[in-house]
């Protein structure tokens, strides 16, 4: 089992017997209670128990796993989308779970408990997922199949939440209506009943499937066209693929958050394309025809000039990133090697080349010209 479907399955707040909005201080309160009388020194045969506490304290005390297994316990599991580089945890920007199924489920949780907009049309919620491409297709562009999860009713229990075959009460707190009625003098307000979430029913004996919860998470294919030149941080929208609307609203938007992954050879700015290119000496003194792949792999012969400086950037025009409207240029920077091992006939023909160097030349000249202290430290 995954840490998510394990997330997905335990309720920690409950193992903690704390609520679900507790602080910091309440989790650690409750949690050193527990594993004091969990203790399998004090307790024996508190072990499973013992393990399951410090679990729930493990995840609920670090705030950045606790917004991850809330998200978790409230979206379900992660899921991921085979070998094409993708990461698939859909996230749903909504902060009322009722909002989400609202359009979903017929009614919604609570019959009454959007009385002013029960009937009016409502936008389906937006949703957010995320995808990962690689630095070639970001460049050239692609069309993609993203599989995205989005809620549904669950198979097994047809979104009941209860077991096949078992049997469900009527909510005895609200006797069934979903809702409870307070009385606010003038107005009186509705309310979502706390015990049954505004179902109306309680489920006794919850579906294996969906642990009670009447929902599920499918997959669905949608194809999304990542535009030539498109870079990490882009959010892309696809419109109507969110959540349907309610009522005959319309459709929610999909965003998909774009991330490109980094190429061994190759670094991008806006269209331009950089490419990192070593010479030898010999070369950089001399002048040289070299060959060069542009990011599409295609060869390009680069006249590398005489005398030509470590890190010169030389540009190829109209080879980086091709849009509709624009073209991009390949930037070559040039990196003239160093030999790190020479032979003694290199050795001999560079101790000539420095003894015939023009020697009224002194090539620190500038550097140590700012010299002024006159005492010496060595480092
Ligand atoms: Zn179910
Ligand atoms: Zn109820």
């Amino acid at each position: 089992m995954t840490v998510e479907n394990e997330w997905f399955q335990t309720d920690y707040y409950k193992v903690l017997g704390v609520s679900e909005n507790a602080t910091l201080k309440e989790i650690t309160r409750a949690y050193r209670k527990l594993a004091k009388e969990l203790h399998p020194d004090v307790n024996k045969g508190s072990e499973e128990q013992f393990k399951k506490v410090s679990k729930a304290y493990d995840v609920l005390s670090d705030s950045s796993k606790r917004k991850e297994y809330d998200e978790v316990r409230k979206f379900g599991p992660a899921v991921s989308y085979g070998s094409n580089g993708s990461s698939g945890n859909v996230n749903f920007k909504v902060d009322d779970i009722s909002d989400m199924f609202s359009g979903l489920f017929k009614g919604g949780f609570g019959k009454n408990s959007k009385r002013t907009t029960a009937y009016s049309q409502r936008r389906g919620q937006d949703v957010e997922t995320s995808y990962k491409l690689s630095f070639e297709d970001a460049t050239n562009g692609k069309t993609e199949t993203l599989s995205v999860n989005y809620p549904a009713d669950c198979h097994e229990c047809n979104g009941t939440g209860a077991a096949k075959g078992s049997v469900q009460k009527v909510c005895d707190k609200c006797m069934g209506s979903g809702y409870l009625q307070t009385d606010g003098g003038l107005f009186s307000l509705n309310q979502i009943c706390d015990k049954c979430s505004g179902k109306g029913t309680i489920v006794t004996n919850p579906c294996p499937v969906c642990f009670g919860t009447g929902k599920e998470f499918k997959p669905q294919r949608v194809t999304v066209k990542f535009a030539p030149g498109s870079s990490s941080g882009q959010k892309v929208r696809i419109k109507g693929k969110g959540l349907p609307g309610s009522n005959g609203g319309p459709n929610g938007d999909l965003y998909v958050n774009l991330t490109v992954q980094p190429h061994k050879l190759f670094t991008r700015k806006g269209f331009d394309i950089y490419l990192t290119v070593p010479i030898t000496f010999y070369e950089a003194v001399n002048g040289a025809t070299i060959s060069i792949p542009d990011v599409a792999g295609k060869k390009i012969t680069l006249k590398i000039p005489q005398n030509c400086p470590n890190g010169r950037t030389l540009r190829v025009p109209g080879r980086g990133i091709a849009t509709k409207g624009q073209s991009g240029d390949l930037y070559v920077v040039v990196e003239v090697e160093v030999p790190t091992r020479v032979n003694e006939a290199q050795k001999q023909a560079l101790e000539e080349f420095e003894k015939n160097r023009n020697d009224d030349i002194n090539i620190r000249e500038k550097v140590e010209s700012y010299i002024k202290v006159t005492q010496e430290v060595k480092k």
